[in-house]
């Protein structure tokens, strides 16, 4: 069964229609790696929606919602949100009926306890893949000081490397973009420091189940890299 290619292609009328399981695909890696780039296009392809939790935060903290302010102390210094205000926001978010035939997860789970948590509410429900995008700290610290984020989508851009057709405006909806608080290169290592530390030991965790954990090389074109993500996922089913 290869029903991640059918999908793309065409070849089946609905996800629903092949896998009977909702499908979540988690994107890992280090802030800056191109979970955030390779989220839009995925989501395209697979018809599923594209959830960040990075996203969700800063729209709560754009409307200066209870939650938004509370997370905001957090992100501002590169820290991770505790996990009963992520976990809350993301149940809240899955609930939803775009969902049910699955959805891409960005910037969750960040710890091994999210996963668990994560997983016990899925139980055997949905299909789970972690796509874990690979690149070197050094390559990072260049991407993310160089990049520019939608205001109203949150596409990213990069000055260097992804460089926006009108300056200061997104290729995608044509909002305004802007340097993100936290790619401010102090916070950038401290989120480096805790991706680590708390988010690295996921790739251990999520090896021990066969078949779950798939690996993309992410240096690169945006464009190559993204033909390995599909390369990757195809040859997963
Ligand atoms: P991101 O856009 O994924 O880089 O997230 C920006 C910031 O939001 C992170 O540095 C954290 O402070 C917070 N955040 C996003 N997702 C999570 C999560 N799953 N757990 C804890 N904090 C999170």
């Amino acid at each position: 069964m290869c029903s991640l290619l059918a999908v793309r292609t065409g070849e089946a009328l609905s996800h629903a229609s092949v896998e009977a399981k909702p499908l979540v695909v988690i994107l890992m890696g280090p802030p800056g790696a191109g979970k955030g780039t390779h989220a839009g296009p995925l989501s395209h392809e697979l018809a599923l929606p594209h959830i960040s939790t990075g996203d969700l935060f800063r729209e709560n903290i754009r409307n200066q919602t209870p939650l938004g302010l509370k997370a905001k102390e957090f992100i501002d210094q590169g820290k991770l949100v505790p996990d009963d205000l992520v976990l809350d926001m993301l149940f809240n978010r899955i609930s939803k009926d775009d969902c049910k035939q699955g959805y891409l997860l960005d910037g969750f789970p960040r710890t091994v306890a999210q996963a668990q948590a994560f997983e016990q509410r899925l139980g055997s429900s949905s299909t789970l893949l972690a796509l874990h995008f690979a690149v070197e700290d050094e390559a990072l610290v260049e991407r993310i000081t160089g990049r520019l984020s939608c205001k109203q989508c949150s596409r990213p851009h990069h000055l260097k490397f992804d460089p926006p057709k009108a300056p200061g405006q997104c290729d995608s909806c044509g909002g305004p973009l802007y340097q993100r608080d936290d790619d401010r290169e102090e916070v950038l290592r401290k989120r480096l420091e805790v991706y680590h530390t708390q988010t690295e030991p996921l790739i251990a965790h999520f090896s021990k189940k066969e078949g779950l954990l798939l690996e993309v090389d992410s240096i690169g074109s945006k464009e190559e890299v993204f033909h390995r993500v599909l390369e990757t996922l195809d040859a997963s089913h």
